[in-house]
């Protein structure tokens, strides 16, 4: 592993519905460090913090505090300023897939890549997503015949188009059966061994303590930061 801190949190906290009656502090003070090519697992119980830390972490929500993502103090960039960001750093794999069931694979893929003037050939971009999760012989399929661990690797694959240099994923085996689950850990590895920083949110202790790093959280405060 490389020395280089790539996520620096600092004094972080997330509350949302601020100032109302009904409102949640979700994330209290939060403190941590990720390095390049770290795996990180985020565990904890259900309502603990952890989809909101990684919708921060992907910068797709917002939050009081710093947050540095390769040096990139968050909190300082204009909205276009991180869309631009997202789409060059970060792969997203959200809960439950968020395919859009009426298009195709090959569609689904191809969605970060709408507005990304970076990359020139999208279609060959896409294929290559396709291949490395091992489905490019279902692009022409629609996403609502496939099954879970095909939607799945159909979510990684879209994380992937961009060629992110960071890949966060909610749950990805949450509703998986225990075969499908492990093939979908075996490639985020795999990916991770090609040097892409994974971050896992899981229930999963076993594929927890596979990972380098895991963090623990507790009603929005981290009890537990071991690296390995
Ligand atoms: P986890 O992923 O660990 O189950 P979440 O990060 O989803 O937990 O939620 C943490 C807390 O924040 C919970 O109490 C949840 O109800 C609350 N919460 C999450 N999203 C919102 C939201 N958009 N508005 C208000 N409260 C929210
Ligand atoms: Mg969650």
């Amino acid at each position: 592993l490389s020395e280089a801190t790539m996520i620096e949190i600092k004094n972080l906290n997330k509350i949302y519905l601020k100032g109302k009656k009904n409102m949640v502090h979700a994330l209290n003070n939060i403190n941590l460090k990720i390095d390049d090519r770290e795996t990180v697992a985020i565990i904890g119980e259900s309502g603990a913090g952890k989809s909101t830390l990684l919708h921060i972490m992907s910068c797709i929500d917002n939050f009081d505090g710093e947050y540095y993502l390769d040096n990139i103090d968050i909190n300082k960039l204009s909205e276009s300023k991180k869309s631009k960001l997202r789409s060059s750093k970060i792969g997203i794999v959200l809960q439950d897939f968020a395919l859009i069931d009426d298009f195709t694979v090959f569609e689904n893929v191809m969605t970060p890549l709408y507005f990304n003037k970076k990359i020139k050939d999208k279609k060959g971009s896409v294929m290559r997503a396709l291949k490395k999760t091992g489905i490019a012989s279902l692009k022409a399929k629609k996403v609502s015949q496939l099954s879970g661990g095909q939607k799945q690797r159909v979510a990684i694959s879209r994380a992937l188009v961009t060629s992110p240099e960071y890949i966060f994923a909610d749950e990805p085996t949450g509703s998986l059966d225990s075969k499908t689950s492990d093939e979908i850990i075996k490639m985020l590895f795999e990916l991770n061994s090609n040097g892409i920083t994974i971050v896992i949110v899981t229930h999963n202790l076993e594929i927890a303590n596979q990972c380098h790093h895991i963090i623990e959280i507790k009603d929005g405060n981290i009890i537990k930061d071991i690296c390995s």
